[in-house]
């Protein structure tokens, strides 16, 4: 039998870009609020912050693309059918309609 008790939870609530300002909720502006970046670590020996040094920064998606813009790697999104390609591979007969139990592959394997 298990007991509970009530406890308290913290949870972020808003979020305001450390370069513009911008204040950010998932109730407010929700598109903003899913694209925002977060980074928080602690350097090690050696970093240039200090070592054992804590760095935390938030930005919109705006400031990131703006400061890191040329150094970001963006992929556009795939084609939908790309995934369907990959499992080509994976199922007995490529190009016959296949189940979704079909598309496990640890379940083909058991088939064989
Ligand atoms: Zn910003």
């Amino acid at each position: 039998m298990r007991e509970y008790q009530d406890r308290t939870v913290q949870e972020v609530a808003a979020c305001t870009c450390d370069r513009w300002g911008r204040r950010m909720t998932p109730v407010d502006d929700q598109w903003e609020w899913y694209e925002k970046m977060s980074l928080d670590w602690r350097g090690g020996f050696g970093s240039v912050f200090g070592d054992g040094a804590r760095v935390s920064l938030d930005l919109c998606q705006q400031c990131v693309r703006d400061m890191l813009g040329p150094w970001l790697r963006v992929d556009p999104p795939s084609a939908p059918d790309c995934s369907i390609q990959a499992l080509k591979g994976v199922v007995p007969q490529p190009d016959a309609p296949v189940s979704v139990d079909q598309m496990d592959p640890w379940d083909f394997h058991e088939r064989e």
